[in-house]
């Protein structure tokens, strides 16, 4: 049975988020739903999280030191990574020492927070389809890898590297070096290793949200939402819908795939399994041990959130995976680099019934980050997919005319 206890008094279930950005912030809404107090931690002041958790705190967290000692001053009774530049190694240690629990383990957040740990463990210990992959530490050891077997075209991406950054498709020799070099400048820590996989001619790719959670014997059960549809464009998200259709088997294959990932990563919470999907056939990609940026669909378009759902699988509760309708998602982009900016046609876009408009509040825009997010449902998601575009596009970001 879970117990919840109340808020800044000494019975409060408390639950650190690592990382506040616009996932982690809706995390922390749904946690404080549930009377749980909320402690958001961020590389930077004022990250979307902090500002509404009952407390801030701005770090570095691949710093080991400084995590453990805010971790040990805090006493969460969970630790919820919502990034992967973390110092996962002084979670294991806190966790294997009793100390915390880390969501949905801190094995998990270790193997997940490169792209070598997960990729090894999804082909090489659990034997799942894959793109063929080679890691690099040189442009020579790259050349040889596509010369003895990765071939044209593939994709080259840092091994610490998220949302396409530093990411480059490669169809022939002469783009091999630029590849590299771009590679080395847009991973998140300069030690110059990569992947490099050869390209799958997908129909389309999915993220199949997939929650472990306790039933009502207390044993853990795997869930699965409907599946996610999205277009990336140079590996970031810009839009996402659900449900995608599948072929039966292509969906059976999809779950089995999700299944034995996250069966071997364990835990409770939410995993985002990303894969690839041709026909009947299925490649895994990645997965996150935590809601994914392309679910932020399910806030339209699924009774419970991905937000929710996690939220209420990790504190030990009961979820619902049900589509309420089909959906979509239109990311909003800041287009411009400022600080303190302003949003024009909101109310426009709001006018476009069956939406909704998440800003989340970032203190800085840049010309790529993701500064909200348009929400619509409709009778199919192809509808669903058109309005949600419409509301995004009636908005846009300005700098702002009043100056501190
Ligand atoms: P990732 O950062 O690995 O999730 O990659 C971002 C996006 O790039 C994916 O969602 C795909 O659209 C594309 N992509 C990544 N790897 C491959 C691949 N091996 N073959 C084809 N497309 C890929």
């Amino acid at each position: 049975m879970t117990t919840l206890g109340t808020p800044l008094s000494p019975s409060a279930t408390r639950v650190m988020l690592l990382g506040s950005g616009e996932l982690g912030k809706e995390v922390l809404i749904a946690l404080q739903r549930l009377g749980v107090e909320t402690i958001a931690v961020d590389r930077y002041p004022d990250s979307p999280g902090q500002q509404l958790a009952h407390h801030a705190h701005t770090i570095d967290m691949s710093d080991p030191e400084q995590l453990k000692a805010l971790i040990q001053s805090c006493k969460p009774h969970l630790v919820v990574p919502e990034i992967e530049a973390i110092a996962t190694p002084a979670l294991e240690e806190l966790e294997a020492a009793g100390q915390v629990r880390v969501i949905p383990t801190a094995r998990a957040a270790r193997l997940t927070m490169d792209r070598e740990g997960i990729r090894r463990l999804a082909a090489e210990s659990l034997g799942l389809p894959t793109s063929p992959y080679r890691f690099c530490d040189s442009l020579d050891e790259l050349r040889r890898a596509i010369d003895e077997g990765i071939g044209y075209p593939c994709i080259v991406k840092p091994v610490m590297s998220s949302s396409g950054k530093g990411q480059s498709r490669i169809d022939s020799e002469e783009d091999i070096e630029g590849a590299w070099n771009y590679a080395m400048s847009g991973g998140r820590v300069s030690h110059g290793r990569i992947i490099v996989e050869g390209f799958v001619d997908f129909d389309y790719e999915i993220t199949l949200l997939t929650v472990r959670a306790l039933d009502e014997d207390g044993a853990v059960r795997t869930h699965f939402c409907e599946p996610i549809g999205h277009r990336q464009e140079a590996g970031d998200y810009v839009e996402s819908w659900q449900p995608q259709p599948m072929a039966e088997l292509a969906l059976r294959r999809a779950e089995e795939v999700a299944r034995k990932v996250t069966d071997d990563l364990g835990g409770l919470g939410v995993f985002g399994v990303e894969l690839f999907v041709k026909g009947d056939q299925v490649w895994f990609s990645e997965v996150s041990p935590r809601p994914h940026d392309t679910g932020l669909v399910t806030m339209i378009s699924q009774w419970q959130s991905e937000f929710e759902l996690h939220a209420r699988a990790i504190l030990g509760l009961p979820v619902d995976t049900q589509l309420r309708s089909p959906g979509a998602s239109a990311v909003i982009y800041g287009g411009v680099d400022a600080r303190g900016v302003v949003f024009e046609g909101v109310d426009e876009a709001l006018r476009i019934p069956q939406s909704e408009v998440r800003l989340f509040g970032k203190p800085e825009s840049f010309v790529k980050r993701r500064m909200g997010v348009a929400v619509a449902y409709d009778e199919n998601i192809d509808a669903a997919r058109d309005r949600a575009r419409r509301v995004a596009g009636c908005i846009t970001v300005k700098r702002s005319a009043i100056q501190s």
